[in-house]
Parts: structure tokens; C-alpha cells; sequence
């Protein structure tokens, strides 16, 4: 025991003599203060506990019991504290004379510096501290109160593997010098090791915060999210690390999984594949393609992945009970299903549909000329120009939603961007995606996005998005809101990596489309896709027409522009198609060709009645939707000046 210790404003102390002669009697008396520290009150304990503090007869156990009294009495203090914590301190310096008890000292000094105001303990905790880290390091060490004496007791104390008291110890440390590196990453390795996450957590979050260039810091903040679960954290931490090392297996293998826990399996199924070419045959990564595998439903590759890593380990129990589940699957569901497989093979375009760079053009599509411009910027160059538009910060982010009345182009829109682009257009229509998925629609999703990523540069449109309903939400069946969550986890996976693919959705009823969708950075930005106004109508009319290669000179395009009223662009073709047919008929009948003219046009009108009659009567309701979700309306939904009247974005 260190002779030594003296505390300094030690009280007055009762000689050992005043004790009592006999060796019995002063055990007797030594128990009776014992006991009554249980009973005092705050002010009487300390008194007491400073006193046996000084007896050398204490037994182990009655040290330890002095110090849990201590304890007891630091954590109700709090005010009183300062005026008695230097006393205090040497007490528990000397309490804990032993190698056993001195992680309960750390613990107390810890508590006794938490439970105070800095400026109070600062000054008086640093000697007894001092003291109290010499004795956690070897006879005779040079012991400068310094960061670096800190780091060497925490690594003997970590060596005695106790990860609680090294988190004490470094604790006081980082008091003194809250901004050492080392230290806390000690602590943050420290916490991790023993659970404490969310500590650990704070600690790299600083780390991150005062070393932004030590990448590894982010690989560990990223470990620490994956453990809390939060893994759009961590992915953001992974992508900065890889971004500088690209083929770090460890910084891979975090990535893995995270996709894996948000649902994104095919990515998660490729960085699986590349860490395997990286590291070669192992059944750790085996295991986990399994999983993935098994997650697709790929089953077969799933089983032969089980195997695989058996193989490598015959031990590997996980690989054993991975390997069982999967065949047992395999021969309940008795045969494959026929559109995974064809998924396997490639031929997407079974589940599909369409999947190909459209020939459609801006110049295909009458009016609308302020939203083409907008999808130039918001949608062509930015995919065009990936790196430009990253330097000014007009990257994709958020896809659009056009909503309309039908047949007035909101799907050419979509075809025209894509074509204009030169990109893949994945067109998806989720009524059918459902309709063919039953029960498995999430995953049929999760195909979707994988299709897209695959042709990317891309975009992906969602006709329909209404299919899915949000006001229906008390309709909305299991499936759906599966459908809907992954759709969720999907879009927002697209938008923190930037991967290229730009997601449009097109809806009548947009008041009908879940809203969670509708949340910015998801399909946030809404365009509003109106009826063509009289010029509209001319243009679109003379679009079609002059595809025809026998037509009359001189048709008054604006007349039969006005004349159109609550025709929809689609009707319109319509009405070309019929006009063009009379001459026709005509020539197969008698033999006489005559061009299509304004008569047929004329003839055509009244025949063809005109589609949105109806809708007009929803414009109203689109005005107030748009007006509702004001600060989400994208482009191309302008009131003139001054007006209630129609919106006119042409
Ligand atoms: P929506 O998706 O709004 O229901 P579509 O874009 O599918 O409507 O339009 C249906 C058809 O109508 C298109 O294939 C095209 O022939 C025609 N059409 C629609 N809008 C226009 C337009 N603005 N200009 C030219 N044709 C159009």
C-alpha cells in the first residue's frame, strides 16, 4: 500500500488510539462504522468514509464495500460535491490499494468528474488521477500527465482484456484532452468491443468530424451503423471509403451488407461476386451469396453457393443449416417459376415488356414546350453530362411524377426523354406487375430496379403509379404495402448513389398515389401534364396529318385547332386516322385518288366525338392538388399571370 498518500485538506482523523486497545475491540468498532456508513446521512458519510479510508485493518471485502458506499454517495452529491472531492479522492486512491479494485476507483473517478462542473474538477482531480494511472502501469515509469500516459495504461488495462475500465480510464483521459486522436479512438474500439454502440457511435462521429481525411475512421462509423441498424448511414460512410478504395474487401464486404439488410439483393448479389474474384474461394463469402441467392429465390445457385462453402468448411454449421433450408424449399415449391428463370437467362423482356432505346422525339410531340425544356435540364443533361452536372450540383435526385388527363402524352414524355437521351427506357407497369407477381411483387420490384441499373444510363417509368393506391390505404392489402416499401427502399437507394437511372411515373389520379412516393427525393417533382390549348391542338393536328404523304394544301390548321375543343392529343390522331381513311375508301371504291383535305378533317370531327369532356371537369381538382402540394409542383404547371383560369404551359 502507497504510505505516501496523504490527502490534503484531510479532516481532523480519530487516532487508531481513540479507537479502542485490544485488537477485538477496534475490529468492533472498525464494523460498527461500517454499518453505520449505510445509515448516515450524505454529510455524515463522507466523514466516515474518509476516516476508514485511513485504517489499513480493512479486509478486501470491506474495502469494497467502503467503495460501493462511496459510489452511492457520488452519484446522490452532485452540489456538495467540490468542497469535499479532493478528500474524497485520496480516499478511494486508498481504498483501492489493490490491482482488483482499482477498475472500481476508475469507475468512481469517472462518476466524480461526471457529477461535476468542469472547473471544479479539473484542478483537483488531476493529482489524484495522476497517482491513480501510475499504479495501473509498471514500477518506475516516467509520468508526465500527458495523452500519451493515458494510451499506454489503456493499452495494458486493454491487455488484461477489460474493455469496461480501459472505457473508464480513457474517459478521464479524453476529459483532459478532449481532442486526442488515439485516445478516442481507443474508446470507440472499447465500446464497440462491449456493446455499447451508441457510444461507440458518438466517438467516431467525432473522429470523423475532426480527422475528415482518416478514411478509416468512416469504415468504422460505418461498422458502428451497420450495428445500430442504420444502414443508409452507412452506406454513405461506405461510399466515400470505397470511392478511394475501390477493391478494400473489408469496406466491400460492409457494403454487401448493407444492401443485403435494405432489401437490395441484386447489388448486394454483385459486390458478392467482385469480392470473390478479389479474395478468391471462401466460405464466408459463400455463405452470404447463399443468403442472397436464397433471398431471389435463386434457389439452385443459392444451394450450390451452401455447398460450396461446405465444402471449404466442413465445420461451418451456418452453411449446414443454409444448405438444408434451401433444399427443403426447393421441394415445397416443387417446380421453378418460370419468370425468375427467364430473370436468370436474361430475357427481362418476358416480365417487362418493353425494354429498348425508343425512337420517339421532343419533336413528336405537340405543345408542351416548357416541360420538354424543363426534362432537358432535369432529366437529358444530367445524364448526358453525368460529371458536368455533379460539379453544379444538377445531378438526377428525385424522379418526376406527370400527372393529366389521358392520352395527353404523359407516357410519349417519357418515351420522347429516353429516346432524346439515347437510353434504355424500362417501362414498367405496376397493375400488371402485380397482376403476374401475386405474393411476390417486392420482389419482382427489386428485378425492375436491377433491370434498369443493368441498361444504365436508363430511365425507369412507372405508368400508373395510381395502381398502388395511398388513399386507399385502409384497402391497401399485405402485398401492397410490401409492394410499396421496397418500391420506397428502391427509390431512395437510386437517388444516394446516383447510379444513373432516372425514374418518371405517370398517373391520372394523382391525388391517388401513395404518399409516401410523392415525398421529395422520390417522385417529389410533379409536372402536371394538361389538355392542349388551341394551338396545342393545330400543331398536334398538323403533326399527324403531315405524316400522311398525299394532303391538300392550305388547311386552315388553327380553325380546326379552336374547333377541337376537349380533344385529347390521342383523339386527335384519331380524328387524322378516320379523315384519311374517307379518301381511301373512296379511291379503292372508284379508282380516283384525291388528297386527304379539310373536308375529311371536317367530316372526321363530327364523327369522332371528343374524349375529355369529362376531364375537363377534373382540371379543377388538378389545380387544387397542385395547389395543395404547391412546393412540390416541378415544371411545366404555370397559371397566367394574374388568373384562375386554365393552366397553359405551352
Ligand atoms: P398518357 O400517357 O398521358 O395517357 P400517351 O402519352 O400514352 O398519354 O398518349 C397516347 C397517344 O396520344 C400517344 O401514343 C400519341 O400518339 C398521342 N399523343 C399524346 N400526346 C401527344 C402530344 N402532345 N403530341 C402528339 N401526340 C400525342
Amino acid at each position: 500500500m502507497d504510505k505516501q498518500i496523504t490527502p490534503p485538506n484531510q479532516p481532523e482523523r480519530k487516532g487508531p488510539d481513540k479507537l479502542g486497545g485490544t485488537a477485538a475491540a477496534r475490529r468492533r468498532l472498525l464494523e460498527d462504522l461500517l454499518l453505520s456508513i449505510k445509515l448516515a446521512s450524505q454529510e455524515e458519510r463522507i466523514a466516515l468514509i474518509i476516516e476508514l479510508a485511513g485504517r489499513d485493518e480493512l479486509t478486501l471485502a470491506e474495502r469494497r464495500q467502503v467503495l460501493i458506499a462511496t459510489q452511492r454517495y457520488l452519484v446522490n452529491a452532485r452540489t456538495e460535491l467540490p468542497r469535499e472531492i479532493a478528500g474524497l479522492l485520496w480516499a478511494i486512491l486508498r481504498l483501492a490499494n489493490r490491482q482488483d479494485l482499482r477498475r472500481k476507483a476508475l469507475e468512481l473517478f469517472r462518476t466524480a468528474m461526471e457529477a461535476m462542473p468542469r472547473t471544479e474538477v479539473v484542478p483537483q482531480l488531476k493529482e489524484p488521477l495522476l497517482e491513480l494511472v501510475k499504479q495501473l502501469l509498471p514500477r518506475g515509469t516516467d509520468a508526465e500527465f500527458s495523452p500519451e500516459l493515458f494510451q499506454r495504461a489503456s493499452r495494458r488495462l486493454l491487455n488484461n482484456d477489460n474493455s469496461e475500465s480501459v472505457i473508464h480510464l480513457i474517459s478521464l483521459g479524453l476529459f483532459f484532452f478532449p481532442f486526442n486522436g488515439p485516445l478516442r479512438e481507443m474508446r470507440a474500439e472499447a465500446n464497440l468491443d462491449c456493446g455499447r454502440t451508441n457510444s461507440a457511435m458518438s466517438d467516431f462521429e467525432e473522429l470523423v468530424e475532426q480527422f475528415p481525411e482518416r478514411l478509416n475512421f468512416r469504415l468504422a462509423r460505418a461498422e458502428a451503423a451497420i450495428r445500430l441498424g442504420e444502414y443508409e448511414e452507412a452506406m454513405g460512410d461506405l461510399e466515400v471509403y470505397l470511392k478511394h478504395n475501390p477493391d478494400d474487401p473489408e469496406g466491400l464486404r460492409k457494403k454487401g451488407e448493407c444492401l443485403f439488410h435494405q432489401g437490395r439483393h441484386f447489388e448486394s448479389l454483385s459486390v458478392l461476386n467482385e469480392l470473390l474474384k478479389l479474395e478468391g474461394d471462401s466460405a464466408e463469402l459463400f455463405v452470404n451469396r447463399a443468403r442472397v441467392n436464397e433471398q431471389l429465390e435463386f434457389l439452385d445457385d443459392a444451394q450450390q453457393d451452401a455447398e460450396r462453402a461446405l465444402e471449404l468448411d466442413k465445420g461451418n454449421q451456418e452453411a449446414r443449416q443454409l444448405r438444408q433450408s434451401i433444399m427443403f424449399r426447393r421441394q415445397s415449391y416443387g417446380m421453378e417459376d418460370d419468370l425468375y428463370s427467364a430473370f436468370v437467362r436474361g430475357d427481362e423482356e418476358l416480365f417487362l415488356g418493353e425494354l429498348k432505346i425508343p425512337e420517339t422525339r421532343f419533336a413528336d410531340i405537340g405543345g408542351l414546350n416548357q416541360i420538354k425544356q424543363s426534362i432537358r435540364e432535369t432529366i437529358e443533361y444530367p445524364l448526358k453530362f453525368p460529371e458536368v452536372s455533379e460539379r453544379y450540383g444538377k445531378t438526377a435526385g428525385g424522379g418526376l411524377l406527370f400527372f393529366g388527363p389521358p392520352g395527353c402524352g404523359k407516357t410519349m414524355l417519357a418515351r420522347a426523354a429516353a429516346g432524346e437521351c439515347g437510353v434504355t427506357l424500362v417501362n414498367v407497369n405496376l397493375a400488371h406487375v402485380l397482376d403476374k407477381w401475386v405474393g411476390n411483387s417486392e420482389k419482382a420490384v427489386s428485378m425492375v430496379f436491377a433491370a434498369a441499373r443493368k441498361r444504365a444510363p436508363s430511365i425507369l417509368f412507372f405508368d400508373e403509379v395510381d395502381a398502388i393506391g395511398g388513399n386507399r390505404a385502409n384497402l391497401q392489402t399485405g402485398w401492397e404495402k410490401k409492394l410499396i416499401s421496397q418500391l420506397l427502399i428502391e427509390l431512395d437507394g437510386l437517388t444516394s448513389i446516383n447510379e444513373n437511372v432516372m425514374v418518371l411515373a405517370a398517373t391520372n389520379t394523382p391525388w391517388e398515389v401513395d404518399f409516401a412516393l410523392r415525398r421529395p427525393g422520390r417522385l417529389g417533382r410533379l409536372v402536371f401534364v394538361p389538355p392542349p390549348d388551341a394551338g396545342a391542338r393545330a400543331e398536334i393536328l398538323k403533326l399527324y396529318l403531315e405524316k400522311k404523304p398525299f394532303i391538300e394544301d392550305g388547311i386552315d390548321y388553327a380553325a380546326f385547332g379552336a374547333k377541337l375543343e376537349h380533344y385529347s392529343p390521342d383523339a386527335i390522331r384519331q380524328v387524322v386516322e378516320n379523315a384519311a381513311a374517307i379518301p381511301w375508301r373512296e379511291a379503292i371504291e372508284t379508282g380516283a385518288a384525291r388528297p386527304i383535305g379539310a373536308v375529311d378533317i371536317a367530316v372526321s370531327i363530327e364523327q369522332t366525338p371528343p374524349d375529355l369532356t369529362e376531364w375537363e371537369k377534373v382540371v379543377k381538382r388538378y389545380e387544387e392538388f397542385a395547389k395543395q402540394s404547391n412546393k412540390q409542383v416541378g415544371i411545366g404547371f404555370k397559371k397566367p399571370a394574374g388568373s384562375e383560369g386554365p393552366i397553359n404551359p405551352s
